[in-house]
């Protein structure tokens, strides 16, 4: 299975590794990588691959069956020899944007305590379906201003691991029904904001800023109903 840089370090913008090979689709296999892959509704990353002097420019990154992250070339490409020395660079202004826009979820998770349903960040923001009880719902001033004193707050993101058991023990800290946690790997990461995770705390094996100000404010674009109970929350950055 690849490394992934990205999970101990998501501000690394690229890494020398070395090619596993080609897949049956075309796409590329390094034996590590800083390219995030395709998962929990956060798009895989862009980017460029140097492989024996050559810049192959890669258009999106995904998951194999096998948990490999698979680098898919914006152009069909050969030649490319299991062993060759590799440089993963990412296109950081994407990723960083992405990453923005993932904290920034997590916080609209900690503003609406209801079970989430789906949820997906694109390039101005992101949105999240919640199951909220009628009449529960805040109105859209009021959800934007919780939203931004979180980030104006300024809190810590950070991390814990937990075995796969322990996470088995605590399905309270699982707040979507979409999206499973990322177990298979014996441990699982749990993301934590503000001190001990007061703010929110649950699995993710996204790409998360620093600290909620990097964020910067946010406005509530539109709240929709999607059916008896639930509700799109999608918010933009302002
Ligand atoms: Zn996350």
């Amino acid at each position: 299975m690849t490394t992934l840089l990205f999970r101990d370090d998501a501000y690394l913008k690229s890494c020398d590794a070395k090619v596993v090979g080609l897949n049956d689709r075309g796409g590329i296999v390094l034996d590590r990588t800083v390219f995030y892959a395709t998962a929990g509704g956060q798009p895989g990353d862009t980017g460029t691959l140097t492989i024996d002097g050559r810049d192959i420019a890669i258009a999106t990154t995904v998951y194999d069956e096998a948990k490999n992250v698979v680098h898919v070339p914006a152009a069909p490409v050969d030649n490319v020899a299991p062993g060759s020395p590799a440089t993963a660079t990412l296109d950081w202004a994407n990723r960083y944007r992405n990453m923005r826009a993932h904290t920034m979820m997590h916080l609209l998770c900690a503003a609406v305590p209801h079970v989430v349903t789906g949820g997906a960040i694109n390039e101005d923001g992101g949105r999240i379906d919640f199951d909220i009880p009628e009449g529960q719902i805040s109105a859209k001033d009021e959800l934007a201003a919780k939203i931004n004193a979180l980030i104006a707050e300024d809190h810590k993101v950070s991390f814990r691991w937990i075995t796969d058991e322990q996470m088995a023990q605590n399905q309270h800290l699982i707040r979507t029904m979409s999206v499973k946690p990322p177990m298979g790997t014996g441990r699982v990461r749990l993301v934590m904001i503000g001190e001990g995770g007061k703010v929110d705390l649950q699995p993710c094996g996204g790409t998360h800023v620093r600290s909620t100000a990097e964020i910067g404010a946010i406005t509530v674009a539109k709240i929709e109903n999607k059916g008896k109970i639930n509700r799109r929350i999608r918010l933009v950055f302002a």
